[in-house]
């Protein structure tokens, strides 16, 4: 068997070991555009901030690549011809597939507003950006930062910590206001400031002003003015679609796939970012831009693309992250509310969490450590743990397995609840008893 991964992702080499745990001869080729090849992309984040050196970026050995026994070729795929099952490189050379796997990933929504293309205006997709970042953050100089989610903060730190002033754009009134409630975003806008961060609210960008095709400020829609050397932009991610436009794959907002991350084309296989899969707790098609599920269904559609009918099944997505240097977990549903900042979905982010759950919110702790959950009938649907993480995992377990939590269920919701004592207790009974 011939296969085909597009992509150098953790879907991509996830699928390459999942083929070759069952398929020791055939013939495999991973072709990728990225200079730097196979690296962490959550890791860009610590890289920015200089946490991480970017030889700690890499998840695998040259040792590691040659025992999976596989073609690496760096280029780029200009065409998928589905009826002779070919694809075409660099708008040149051909390459016949029997079994192709799509992993391109996803890519920052582009800014819309005169002067984005002048050098200085910057986001964070690939090591390549994170590079270019570096080269142009400067001590003392100054950085606009626009756009919501994760992403929006990560490079605000990485700023930050470069010894740059940062101004953070909102268009609203609060950040990430449909993934956090209002005391969670004013607990994260708080440390922002605190780090001197200065916020701007109901703030639009309308055009970033240059001299000599260098920023040198932005222009606010009230007409206001910022002088800046760098902005820096999120406003949400998109999947990378151009390769399949014109092949008849159906797509939605990302490649639409079946539980076994099978396309319409029964040769030809999506995961990871780019595709859109079927969610059992909201009955729909979802994205995620979340490394383990990116792995998981890199994994599940190598195994299927080697003979196998296995289903991916889709868990409540969860992200163990840092907002404003506050590690902060998300889990399952718990959004609502719109958020003008992000169009789409953002880096590290799931449309599952932006769901608004048929459930009651109950929270407790206060500013730093804080825990949320929304509470079902006999579930919990989702959760938010800010700061001290003790019932991050017990959550993620809670909601990913469904357990039943009637016991408890009027305790969560009583005014003035313990919630976090509540929620340990029962867990630890759970554990002496499992
Ligand atoms: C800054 C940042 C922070 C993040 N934070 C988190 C986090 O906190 N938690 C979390 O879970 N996830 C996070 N993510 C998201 C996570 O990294 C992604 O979900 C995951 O990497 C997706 O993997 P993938 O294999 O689908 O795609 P990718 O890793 O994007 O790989 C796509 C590959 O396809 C290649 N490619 C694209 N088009 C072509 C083409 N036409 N021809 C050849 N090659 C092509 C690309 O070069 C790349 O090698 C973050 C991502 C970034 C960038």
């Amino acid at each position: 068997m011939k296969y085909i991964i597009i992509g150098a992702g953790v879907a991509g080499f996830a699928a390459i070991e999942a083929i070759r745990s069952i398929d020791e001869s055939g013939e495999i080729t991973m072709i990728s555009d990225d200079p730097h090849g196979y690296y962490s992309r959550p890791g860009l984040a610590y890289y920015l901030t200089g946490e991480l050196h970017d030889k700690a970026l890499y998840p695998r050995t040259q040792v590691d690549y040659k025992k999976l026994n596989f073609k690496y070729l760096r280029g780029r795929v200009t065409q998928i011809l589905r009826s002779e099952h070919a694809l075409e490189i660099d708008g040149k050379s051909r390459l016949t597939y029997g079994k192709l796997l799509i992993v391109v990933g996803a890519r920052a929504i582009p800014l819309e507003v005169p002067g984005a293309k002048l050098t200085g205006v910057v986001k964070l997709d690939h090591l390549t950006d994170a590079q270019n970042i570096l080269k142009l953050a400067k001590r003392g100089k100054t950085a606009v930062v626009v756009g919501g989610g994760i992403t929006a903060l990560e490079l605000t730190e990485g700023l930050l910590a470069r010894g740059m002033n940062v101004h953070y754009l909102l268009r609203g009134d609060r950040y990430w206001s449909n993934v956090l409630d209002r005391n969670e975003s004013k607990v994260v806008e708080g440390r922002l400031q605190a780090e001197g961060v200065e916020l701007h609210y109901h703030s639009e960008l309308k055009e970033i002003i240059g001299k000599k095709d260098r920023v040198s400020g932005i222009r606010l829609g009230d007409g206001s003015t910022i002088k800046c050397d760098l902005v820096a932009y999120a406003i949400g991610i998109r999947p990378c679609l151009e390769l399949v436009k014109n092949t008849d794959l159906n797509i939605d907002r990302g490649i639409l796939v079946n539980e076994h991350l099978q396309t319409n084309d029964p040769d030809i296989f999506a995961a990871g970012d780019v595709a859109q899969v079927y969610d059992p707790m909201s009955g729909r098609s979802v994205l995620d831009s979340l490394w383990n599920p990116a792995r998981d269904q890199g994994r599940v559609a190598g195994l299927n693309m080697a003979g196998r009918k296995r289903a991916y099944l889709k868990s409540p997505p969860f992200n163990v992250t840092r907002l404003a240097g506050l590690t902060t977990t998300i889990i399952g549903a718990v959004g609502g509310g719109r958020d003008d900042d992000v169009i789409g979905i953002a880096r590290g982010d799931s449309e599952t969490w932006r769901q608004l759950p048929d459930a009651i919110a109950a929270q407790g702790g206060f500013d730093a450590n804080h825990v949320r959950i929304l509470v079902g009938e006999k579930t919990l649907i989702g959760a938010v743990v800010m700061g001290d993480q003790t019932l991050s995992i017990p959550l993620q377990k809670m909601v990913a397995e469904k357990m039943d939590i009637s016991s408890i269920h009027d305790k969560l919701l009583a005014p003035n609840a313990k919630i976090a004592d509540v929620v340990a207790d029962y867990w630890s009974k759970h554990v002496a008893t499992a």
